[in-house]
């Protein structure tokens, strides 16, 4: 018989050996003439199967957040000019600020500068959120970082 650490065990594989005793015991419940255990334990059981279940979708839900989490880290702002997020290693690539804070968060770019009447403005094509950078026209040699 082997020792696993109970550490070392996934909450996951811990629920499926509680599943595997519970069946093991309607097993032995249905050598009994006793209606009330074998009733007992078969509640058990479904109640067991009800908690993997449970134990199953917090997991994924955990691995979830944990993958946005890490993506979080690879994303700095907002910016003190736009309000743009963007990835560290991509400065120049702004994300939409109204997606990237929305729940659940989302990544799109925005779309590249554009003039719009004396604005050059940029505009997220998932959302429509848009921002006026600055006035003037695209063509104006003093356009910021990005
Ligand atoms: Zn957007």
């Amino acid at each position: 018989m082997s020792f696993i650490p109970p550490d070392a065990l996934s909450t996951i594989q811990l629920v499926s050996g509680l599943v595997a005793s519970a069946k093991n015991a309607v097993d032995l419940a249905k050598l009994s003439s006793n209606r009330d255990l074998q009733a007992a334990v078969s509640e058990l059981l479904i109640g067991v199967m009800d908690v993997k279940v449970h134990v199953i979708e917090l997991d994924e839900e955990v691995r979830d957040l944990k993958a946005q989490l890490a993506r979080r880290e690879e994303i700095e702002g907002p910016d003190a000019k736009f309000g743009y997020f963007h990835f560290k290693s991509k400065p120049d690539e702004p994300l939409c600020p109204k997606c990237y804070q929305s729940v659940p968060s989302k990544i799109a770019n925005m779309g590249p500068r554009q003039q719009l009447g004396n604005w050059v403005v940029r505009a997220c094509p998932v959302c429509g959120f848009s921002h006026r950078e600055r006035m003037g026209s695209l063509s104006d040699s003093q356009s910021p970082t990005w």
